[in-house]
């Protein structure tokens, strides 16, 4: 399997919020790529520009970071001519790896804005090197700059940052340089084309946290009340944890819980509800191991959200 490290530089409405294409706020100007093979060799690259067909000036950000005219764009190929060429260059067997996880949601955008199908239309794994740059070095997920993680590994910077071919280069210079084995364990699922069965559900179990993201329900009730939504299992034993707080919504989007499991401590749930495009939703689960301080916040704001509920129950019947 060969590893596509991909880099997109896009352009955004020149006259500011509100004057965007809402269904394209960022259209891709610029793809850069290189190829690696299993080893993590580089074995070739790709570099394009994209003729602009929505944003026909840069916006004044575009314009600081990316050091070339429209003029340049607008010799260039269509976005469906290039992409075309782009899944053609990817070949058959290869897995995407970017830096960060924003490259492959506007990608992916871009594609349905102009109805083109059949290169992804499902849920696709990657490799997120933003997020396993930090894992390696800081033991966490603290998101650093591309620039940063090129200084930390003394990478030498021949070229200028913030051009797809450029960025794209040393985003994979990075990632050949990372400890394979947290690589293969911390690879990264996008979701913008979500589950649509049962069949396509994706776990993933990390060392302290597992996720869980579900095929399409009609309504926000149908999910929470679904069994293998709402149980909490320990990402460590896999066995089932005994609640200690049921699920818990402040904002009817983002649901919590407590639970314990008695050889590996507490556990936090946390449900994220999300909307598809079929305006069905979908749900996003994490559940995490967390310290008895952590746990004993949680259940604060617990007691805080129950205290809360009472009272707006009260001034109802008072209303009344
Ligand atoms: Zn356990």
């Amino acid at each position: 399997m060969n590893y596509i490290v991909v880099d997109l530089e896009w352009n955004q409405s020149p006259y500011g919020k509100g004057t965007e294409v809402k269904e394209l706020p960022f259209e891709i100007i610029e793809i850069g790529a290189v190829k690696l093979n299993e080893k993590r060799e580089i074995i070739d690259n790709f570099q394009r520009l994209i003729h602009p067909q929505i944003y026909n000036e840069f916006h004044s950000i575009t314009k600081e970071i990316i050091h070339m005219e429209i003029a340049d764009l607008n010799k260039a190929d269509p976005f469906d001519v290039v992409i075309q060429q782009f899944f053609e260059w990817c070949g058959k067997n290869y897995r995407f790896a970017t830096w960060g996880n924003m490259d492959l949601i506007e990608l992916q955008r871009n594609l349905v804005y102009y109805k083109i199908t059949g290169y992804i239309d499902h849920p696709v794994p990657f490799y997120d090197v933003q997020k396993l740059f930090a894992l390696c070095y800081y033991q966490n997920k603290v998101p650093r700059t591309l620039e940063y993680a090129v200084d930390h590994m003394e990478i030498e910077k021949k070229e200028v940052f913030h051009r797809a071919y450029v960025d794209a280069r040393y985003t994979a210079e990075i990632f050949s340089r990372l400890d394979l084995e947290i690589i293969k364990k911390n690879y990264s699922f996008d979701y913008f084309h979500n589950p649509q069965s049962k069949e396509e559900e994706i776990y993933l179990y990390y060392d302290d946290y597992y996720k869980y993201i579900t095929r399409e329900f009609q309504t926000k009730e149908e999910v929470m009340v679904n069994r293998e939504v709402n149980s909490i299992v320990c990402n460590q034993c896999k066995q089932r944890a005994t609640k200690k707080i049921k699920w818990f919504t402040t904002n009817s989007k983002t649901y919590y819980c407590l639970a314990y499991c008695k050889e590996h401590g507490y556990l936090k749930g946390k449900i994220r509800i999300k909307k598809a495009a079929s305006q069905n939703v979908f749900a996003v689960k994490v559940v995490k191991q967390i310290s008895k301080e952590d746990a004993s916040l949680l259940l604060e704001r617990y007691v805080e959200f129950k205290k809360r509920k009472k009272e707006k129950r009260k001034g109802k019947e008072k209303a009344l």
